[in-house]
């Protein structure tokens, strides 16, 4: 590490839901930052990498602005954001790198469990609020329903028993919260999960190595997730029905056991979690001494 050498910021939540998982994330790529006191920044020790905290929905603006290279927030946000900067005419505010697998939700209508709506298509002339307008704007207007939105930054599941308006669409995950306020869950427009993005611009020369070496990283962490490494014995000719049995298995390896005929070692790592069902199948199909081990980091 240079001192010359430009250092990445990372966008992340400050505190809320996404969060640990999101520091967790970066820790696993081999980060270690220190916090600065005013507990907005990390500052990397290990890599030319700081993490910068803040709330959720100025991610996609600092990223656009080029003010961070990388940020993560769930995929509502990114998404109302994104509706929002190309009306102000950015063709392109960021892009989205891939999605992370956590956080997950899904923007969904709430009903009143005793009034008359029941679908999306009986909601013309009636009141929707959310804290994402634009979203169920643009939704409404492609499924040709004339209803007006009313945004509301919180709280947006006691709208109707305030009187502010007839349905709602908001974030669910348990659904436990639209069940407390006496709503019935109906359409699902925006299936959500944490997401990286990364600013349109240009990476400078400064910087391709650690972000190059960071998303290689993010890809090993999130492909170690599920990947088990699988080893067993088994005749030869057992290998092509062994190869099938496996879930997301890459080329084998095929290693000979001395004295044994024709039975040989495999060692495989699979992409997806192995199930007892699966270790079962493959000891019916020939395999012993089956041994299934977490993968610790994967570089491809
Ligand atoms: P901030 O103070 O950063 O603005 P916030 O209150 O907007 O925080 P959180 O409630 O912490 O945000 O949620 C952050 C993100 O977590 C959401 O935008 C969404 O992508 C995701 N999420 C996952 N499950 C849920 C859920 N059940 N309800 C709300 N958000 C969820
Ligand atoms: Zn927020």
């Amino acid at each position: 590490m240079t001192d010359t050498q430009a250092r990445i910021k990372v966008a992340i939540q400050k505190s809320g839901r996404l969060t640990d998982r999101s520091l967790e994330l970066l820790e696993r790529c081999g980060l270690k930052y220190t916090r600065g006191r005013d507990q907005l920044i990390g500052f990397g020790e290990n890599m030319p990498v700081d993490v910068l905290l803040v709330r959720d929905d100025d991610i996609p603006g600092l990223v656009r602005d080029d003010v961070c290279d990388l940020g993560i927030v769930g995929m509502n946000v990114l998404e109302e954001r994104r509706l929002q900067f190309v009306a102000e005419g950015h063709a392109e505010p960021f892009r989205v790198v891939r999605p992370l697998d956590y956080g997950r939700c899904r923007l969904a209508f709430g009903y009143p469990e005793d009034g008359p709506i029941r679908a999306v298509g009986e909601l013309g002339g009636r009141r929707v609020a959310t804290s994402y307008p634009r979203i169920v704007q643009d939704y409404l207007t492609r499924t040709g329903v004339d209803a007006r939105v009313v945004e509301f930054s919180g709280a947006v599941e006691i709208a109707p028993s305030l009187g502010r308006a007839d349905v709602i669409c908001d974030l669910v995950s348990t659904g436990a919260t639209l069940a407390a306020n006496r709503l019935r869950e109906g359409e699902t427009i925006l299936d959500s999960q944490a997401i990286l993005i990364q600013t349109p611009q240009q990476v400078p020369p400064g910087k391709t190595e650690w972000i190059d070496r960071l998303l290689q990283r993010i890809d090993g962490v999130m492909q170690v997730r599920e990947s088990k490494y699988v080893m067993m014995n088994a005749p030869i000719a057992a290998l092509p029905e062994i190869t099938r049995l496996l879930p997301g298995a890459e080329a084998p390896t095929v290693i000979p056991l001395e004295g044994r005929g024709d039975k040989v070692a495999i060692h495989v790592v699979c992409r997806e979690n192995v199930f007892w069902e699966t270790l079962e199948n493959l000891k019916r199909a020939g395999a012993s001494s089956l041994l299934v081990l977490p993968v610790e980091k994967m570089l491809p």
